[in-house]
């Protein structure tokens, strides 16, 4: 390697992970150079959170991160581990500076069959991360009146329309997006649309929002003019519909495309999605900023629950897959941004010792349910990485 990865590490179950999948799957194989972040919640209770800013700025600085699950501390965490603060969730903390969308992707097997028996390929859901109804204001009104939408401008301008001329009581909501954060989401898009050769498809609901919605829709037009010659030379489309017929044409399609929404879309549509192509667990995810600079890691969460049991000394069967594909993500990517074919075979090769060892029926305890056509043999999580390894052994000599 010649450029540092940045490694963030994390939090309970996903840090034991963390160290057996660096010990096992990683050190014995790659030349590893990394700018190593503690984002344990002791560490960013130690340093005030400013480990978060620095990895999030490290992320910009070299390009790729790869990044352990972390808990997001609440009431009871500020009790558990004594906390100076209720820190913010580290991923909003990098989302922001890096300024990236989140791009969810199932890692697919043929065992393991979606609950929408069309699906073929992975569908990668991009939510854009900011504004509408998640950063709205809101009015309960109890009696008649007028309500309106009032700008007024820092030059003086005066802009105001009629929402409703209320006859009783009722709801009044107003939210905002902007057109920096609208170009930002489009830019990403695009660029993963490249990165990963996928059509990319849009979806709002801009025949009823005629201007918050059609505003969407004209940002991804202007920005896709920058992409198109790209998009041509390697065969992908951008597709832009009305969100009903998005959810209509998704549930119809083979798969293997990325489907871009807005906020409050792509937080209702990546539950369901996830959930219809079988587990959490099996779920990645990577931040990648306007400018390409990416962030990768796993959907799920330090699952607490296990971490609990292995405390106790008990055995767990956690599933590192999608930890796993972080780094094999965040490996791949950084031999193609510094031209390493060695790195990238090897990211190429990790990937397909976890299918070989999935493909014969070696499997945590979470996807023994779901595997159809084999024979599935549950096994905890030290043999899983280990049988990857072995898999991995072999495939690279
Ligand atoms: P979670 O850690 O994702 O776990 C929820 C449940 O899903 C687990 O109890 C487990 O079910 C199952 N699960 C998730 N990942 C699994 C895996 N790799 N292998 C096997 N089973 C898996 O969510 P949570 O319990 O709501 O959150 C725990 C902590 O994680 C919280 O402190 C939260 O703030 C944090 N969190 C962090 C991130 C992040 O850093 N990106 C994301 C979400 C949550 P069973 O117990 O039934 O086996
Ligand atoms: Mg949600």
């Amino acid at each position: 390697m010649t450029t540092p990865l940045v490694e963030m590490d994390g939090d309970e179950m996903t840090r034991i992970l963390w160290k057996m999948i660096k010990d096992q799957l990683i050190l014995p194989f790659v030349d590893l150079k990394v700018e190593y972040y503690d984002l344990g919640l002791v560490k960013r209770d130690e340093t005030s959170d400013k480990i978060t800013i620095e990895a999030a700025e490290a992320c910009k600085k070299y390009g790729v991160g790869v990044k352990c699950a972390t808990i997001t501390p609440n009431a009871q965490r500020m009790t558990e581990y004594n906390l100076h603060q209720m820190w913010k969730s580290p991923n909003g903390t990098i989302r922001s500076i890096m300024d990236g969308t989140v791009f969810r992707a199932p890692i697919t097997i043929p065992t393991i069959h979606p609950v929408v028996k069309n699906w073929e390929k992975p569908i990668t859901i991009a939510r854009h991360a900011y504004g509408d109804v998640y950063k709205n204001s809101e009015l309960r009104i109890t009696g008649p009146g007028v309500a309106k939408l009032v700008f007024d401008s820092a030059d003086g301008s005066h802009q105001e329309a009629v929402i409703q001329e209320f006859k009783g009581a009722g709801v009044i909501q107003g939210m905002h997006n902007t057109d920096k954060s609208i170009t930002s989401f489009a830019h990403s898009c695009f660029k993963y649309a490249i990165d990963t050769k996928q059509d990319l498809w849009f979806s709002t609901k801009d025949t009823i929002s005629k201007t918050y919605d059609a505003r969407f829709r004209e940002i991804f037009d202007q920005v896709y003019q920058e992409y198109k010659a790209q998009f041509e030379e390697l065969g992908i489309t951008y597709f832009y519909t009305l969100i009903d017929d998005a959810v209509a044409r998704v549930i119809r399609s083979r798969g293997g495309f990325i489907w871009a929404c807005k906020n409050y879309d792509g937080d209702v549509m990546s539950d369901m999605v996830s959930t219809a192509f079988g587990s959490l667990a099996m779920m990645t995810s990577v931040l990648v900023s306007p400018d390409g600079n990416y962030e990768y890691e796993a959907a799920h969460g330090t699952v607490t629950r296990h971490y609990y049991r292995y405390l106790q000394g008990e055995e767990t069967s956690t599933n590192p897959m999608a930890t796993i594909f972080a780094w094999s993500g965040a490996l791949r990517q950084r031999g193609l941004k510094d031209g390493l074919d060695a790195l990238v075979g090897f990211a190429d090769a990790l990937e397909a010792a976890c299918f070989d060892t999935l493909g014969e029926g070696i499997v945590t305890k979470d996807l023994v349910n779901l595997m159809e056509g084999v024979t599935p043999k549950a096994v905890n999580s030290e043999q899983f990485i280990a049988a990857i390894r072995e898999r991995l052994e072999r495939r690279l000599v």
